[in-house]
């Protein structure tokens, strides 16, 4: 049912290994004072690659999209280093990173699906965010699943349709 599922980076394809979901990821990057000194503290996410092997297998194209508050290159540079440190630029297809507004990511993946001519009810965006992937995603039309950390915050009166406890479950809505 879905030809592409884009995958967040930030508490969705890694978290911090001392707070895993207890706590939102960022704090990494404050408590790094030399470059790419975070590395050392992200671990991918449970059953991460077992899934991402298993939607690959399914014939599903998979895109990392993470937001970083960086310009285009640098953000890119520091995306690339993340990927290849956690073992997974041979998994994903595409590795996209996308400007700190709440509409960036809806704003790289219209794009993408325009280039790879995929129709939005055919891509899925998974990630930890209330506004920076769901609220993105839904404003552009596309579906998103939310993994239901302790710090997921969604505003009284919303309603997010799909949570998932692991990351396991996505392969039950796939
Ligand atoms: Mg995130």
């Amino acid at each position: 049912m879905y030809k592409i599922i884009f995958f967040d980076g930030d508490g969705t394809l890694w978290y911090p290994k001392s707070t895993k979901w207890s706590k939102k990821p960022f704090w990494v990057y404050d408590a790094s004072d030399k470059p790419k000194d975070y590395l050392k503290h992200l671990i991918l996410t449970p059953q991460m690659m077992q899934t991402l092997h298993s939607l690959k297998k399914r014939g599903i194209i998979l895109a990392a999209l993470s937001t970083h508050p960086h310009r285009r290159l640098e953000a890119d540079f520091h995306m690339g280093h993340k990927i290849r440190h956690l073992k997974l630029d041979t998994i994903f297809d595409h590795v996209y990173t996308a400007r700190p507004y709440p509409w960036g990511k809806g704003k790289v993946m219209q794009s993408i699906l325009k280039r790879l001519k995929i129709p939005k009810s055919q891509a899925l965006l998974v990630g930890d965010s209330y506004v920076f992937d769901y609220l993105s995603a839904r404003r552009v039309g596309i579906e998103c699943i939310l993994i239901q950390t302790s710090y997921l915050n969604i505003p009284n009166g919303r309603k997010v349709r799909r949570k998932i406890r692991n990351i396991k479950m996505l392969l039950n809505f796939v």
